[in-house]
């Protein structure tokens, strides 16, 4: 009696001491059980703390195990189901993560670790617990989010640093190539639909689109965007005043935030959804912007900003040494005096036109001319007033010629002018008519009219014998004539016909 009292008395404080130390676990215990045929199935047990994470009463559970099969995220079933019957089968540990919607409302992610133990009955019974891993996941999500930030960083660094290899590296006249390529990294790695460059007129009243790139299938905007003029364009103006006075960007995430108006009638019409500009500067002035389109809505990162800045930056940078460059070459290709091309322009032309006429024999000619007299010039009017001659002789020279003609200053008081494909009868009226534009002109300084005159000397490729290696002969033999000219009396011009005055 006292004996079996003794054991009932262990029995009740046994249970009592597990229900103790379960309900002191943070993890939900439980005992599963599925009959035979699987189709019922209940938790013999369940910690009670089930009610208070689950929102489902242990009582319920151990009536039938359905309201913990609903409480799982629809997407984990299949899988879950398939671990028990799987584990019933083979009596291997049932082990699974499955999310679990919390009293709150919300899923959390529980791993699944029980031991199956099979009945004399063919039902089998679980013995184990549902661990909250929800943490783990957070942990994951976060090193997994801070990895791809990282490659992105870092793929975004390689970017930068290859495109500025390439700035770096930037033959002269290779810029154009260069910055459409940059377009099209930038495209591509944003993966946006339209990469693009704008230059504004100097009052900002005009934008040109000077490069652009496309992704695959979407319409090139560029030839329809040259010379865009901005009134009537108000909420553009506006974002561009922006951009001037604060180096904003603009930011459109979803079209529909623009205001109605033709700005957005334009972009929508342009199946434009979301953009980005960023305004481009040349020694410190806004001169244009860089951008991007997407087709489709799109939350641009909140770094954006910063890292398009970085590739405005980098255009800009280039942009500005290309100015550099071609203001500097124009300046060793131009005489400052005249801005007329000089002779280190000249005489590579004159390779090349004696290139050309070697092998395809085309034909050119070269006019040199000499002001007359020009020493008493200066001695009459100072050096300014003759500089002022020079001036004027070098305007009329482009104005008596076509585009196609190179006119330079060949030094001091002389001027050449080569001629590609033209007769040596129409050589020799332009070369008068610019004799006789020189002698009626009036040339005024101080309001002192100054007789000036011209003389020329032209000699033709085609009266050389032997097509020379250097164009030094044909010039030695324009240079004779025009001696030749002088010796006639001036004003005039000599060719192969011999001295001409009209
Ligand atoms: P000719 O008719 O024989 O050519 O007589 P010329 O006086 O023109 O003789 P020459 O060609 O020897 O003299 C050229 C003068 O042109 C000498 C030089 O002072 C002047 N000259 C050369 N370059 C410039 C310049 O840049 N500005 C000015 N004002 N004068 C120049
Ligand atoms: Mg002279
Ligand atoms: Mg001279």
């Amino acid at each position: 009696m006292t004996g079996q009292s003794d054991q009932r008395q262990w029995r009740t404080d046994t249970d009592s001491l597990l229900r103790k130390l379960v309900s002191a676990i943070p993890d939900m215990l439980s005992t599963y059980w599925l009959s035979a045929d699987g189709e019922s199935h209940r938790f013999v047990f369940i910690s009670e703390h089930v009610q208070s994470v689950l929102g489902i009463a242990p009582e319920v559970l151990r009536e039938n195990a359905e309201a913990m099969f609903s409480a799982v995220h629809p997407e984990d079933v299949p899988g879950l189901k398939a671990s028990v019957a799987e584990s019933a089968f083979a009596l291997s540990p049932w082990r699974r993560q499955v999310r679990l919607k919390m009293k709150a409302g919300h899923y959390d992610w529980f791993e699944i670790n029980s031991m199956p133990e099979r009945q004399a009955d063919g039902s089998t019974v679980w013995y184990g617990q549902f661990h909250s891993i929800q943490r783990y996941k957070d942990l994951e999500h976060t090193l997994r989010e801070r990895e791809t930030e990282s490659a992105f960083q870092a793929d975004f660094q390689r970017l930068i640093a290859n495109l500025s290899t390439n700035f770096i590296n930037l033959g002269f006249g290779a810029i154009d190539q260069r910055i459409t390529d940059l377009l099209r990294a930038i495209g591509g790695f944003f993966e946006v639909d339209r990469a693009y460059l704008y230059e504004f007129s100097p009052d900002y009243n005009v934008m040109d689109n000077t490069h652009e790139w496309c992704s695959a299938g979407v319409p090139a905007l560029i030839d329809s965007q040259r010379n865009v003029p901005t009134d009537g364009f108000e909420w553009w103006q506006c974002k561009v005043n922006e951009m001037l006075s604060g180096n904003r960007v603009i930011f459109v995430e979803e079209i529909e935030q623009i205001p109605a108006g033709p700005e957005r009638t334009m972009l929508e019409q342009q199946g434009v959804c979301s953009m980005f500009c960023v305004p481009v500067r040349v020694r410190g002035l806004v001169t244009g912007f860089f951008g991007v389109d997407s087709m489709r809505k799109r939350a641009w990162r909140e770094d954006q900003a910063d890292l398009l800045i970085i590739v405005s930056g980098l255009l800009s940078g280039a942009l500005e040494r290309n100015r550099l460059e071609s203001e500097l070459l124009n300046q060793s290709i131009r005489d400052p005096l005249t801005a007329l091309h000089n002779r280190r322009y000249l005489m590579p032309r004159l390779h090349e036109m004696l290139s050309r006429s070697t092998r395809y024999g085309e034909h050119f000619a070269l006019a040199m001319f000499d002001l007359d007299r020009f020493k008493r010039i200066n001695d009459s009017i100072g050096h300014l007033g003759g500089d002022l001659c020079l001036r004027t002789f070098a305007e009329i020279l482009l104005e008596q010629t076509r585009e196609a003609d190179v006119v330079a200053r060949f030094g001091g008081e002389e001027f050449v002018v080569a001629f590609s494909n033209v007769s040596p009868a129409d050589i020799r009226l332009t070369v008068n008519r610019i004799i006789c534009a020189v002698r009626n002109h009036d040339f005024v300084f101080e309001d002192q009219v100054v007789p000036l005159t011209v003389s020329a000397g032209v000699a033709d490729i085609g009266e050389l014998d032997v097509v020379p290696a250097s164009p030094d002969p044909l010039i030695r033999l324009a240079d004779d004539r025009l001696y030749a000219a002088k010796q006639a009396g001036r004003d005039c011009l000599v060719d192969a016909s011999g001295v001409s005055r009209i």
